[in-house]
């Protein structure tokens, strides 16, 4: 499909660049459940998409191993990935790139389908994108028209459609939300709850926004510099943060539900170090407000505050955690 075909070149020219290999993701592992949604959080440029294209295996990862429906796709060939991927859909943050102009809005999921062979027959099909517009809130007579005659919110209520007709497994949502108003963040965030419990969606979603993703996530993962550097249930990640820059992040979401008082607000000093250097000791550690000697040189390995808080932290081993 076109839009993956853009992303690629996109990705190749990323990590091309003056010819030096980065690491954009490094060391990074987490299992999804099915009907889970993980909430992938960090600034721009930690490796959040990065991570989530790799799994599309829309760029090949330099190692490692992605699982998938209990197989194995990490070197699975393209035309081969192309089918494996009705079940695993991605909606982008700009809806505005990822639909073509020219296309209308029928010829736009007749493509996606008919590849895909969901429907039997023309009539099958027609019927199927009725259904599909009306429940992602448009009209079925919007078929006929063009990208442009609708709004921004509107265009990703199309990716959504698009990205479900082929009935997924796995939706991995890359900032959904993050281009659109706030007014329409939460009917897409709605509208996404909504389909996920409809079709028992695993749900990758993407965010800088920490409100959004407590909104919408069971677990989350905190990622800095390429590695997840936090990750567990979402109440525990948002009442019990441990690793210093999870602090740092949640300390800039305003709380409604306590005395704003409790919570100072974490500035960090300066920006994330530049990921072509490479790294002894902790990545965290130019920036982190509560760095030891130790930091320096040696690289904190997971600690597990239970059976599924595990925190990359030496201050995670320092406070008694195993
Ligand atoms: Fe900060 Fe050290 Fe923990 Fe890294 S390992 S986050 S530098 S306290
Ligand atoms: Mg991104």
């Amino acid at each position: 499909h076109k839009e993956y075909h853009k992303q690629r070149t996109w990705i190749d020219r990323l990590f091309k660049r003056k010819g030096s290999s980065l690491y954009a993701v490094d060391d990074v592992s987490f299992s999804l459940q099915e009907g889970e949604t993980l909430g992938l959080v960090g600034e721009s440029g930690c490796g959040k998409s990065t991570l989530s294209r790799a799994i599309m295996r829309l760029y090949e990862p330099t190692g490692g191993t992605i699982r998938f429906l209990g197989e194995d796709i990490t070197s699975y060939e393209q035309r081969k990935m192309r089918h494996m991927r009705k079940n695993m859909q991605m909606v982008f943050q700009d809806p505005y790139s990822s639909l073509n102009p020219r296309m209308t809005v029928k010829e736009m999921l007749a493509e996606t389908i008919r590849f895909h062979q969901i429907c039997q027959n023309d009539k099958e099909l027609n019927e199927y994108i009725d259904y599909l517009l009306v429940r992602v809130g448009l009209n079925a007579n919007d078929a006929s028209r063009y990208p442009k005659a609708f709004s921004g919110g509107q265009r990703q209520r199309l990716c959504i459609a698009r990205a479900i007709s082929v009935k997924p497994k796995l939706l991995i949502a890359d900032e959904p939300v993050s281009a659109l108003d706030v007014s329409v963040q939460a009917h897409i965030l709605n509208l996404l709850e909504d389909l996920k419990k409809e079709f028992q969606l695993s749900l990758i979603f993407i965010s800088h926004d920490l409100s959004v993703v407590k909104y919408i996530s069971d677990r989350v993962a905190v990622m800095y510099l390429g590695r997840i550097v936090e990750i567990g249930n979402s109440n525990e990640i948002f009442e019990n943060p441990v690793h210093p820059y999870t602090q740092a992040l949640l300390s800039a979401v305003p709380r409604f539900d306590v005395d704003q008082g409790k919570r100072e607000k974490i500035a960090l000093e300066g920006d994330p170090p530049s990921p072509y250097e490479k790294h002894t000791g902790c990545p965290f550690y130019s920036r982190c407000p509560k760095r030891m000697n130790i930091c320096e040189s040696m690289a904190p390995s997971f600690y597990a505050t239970g059976a599924t808080h595990l925190i990359r932290c030496h201050l995670a081993a320092e406070v008694g955690y195993q």
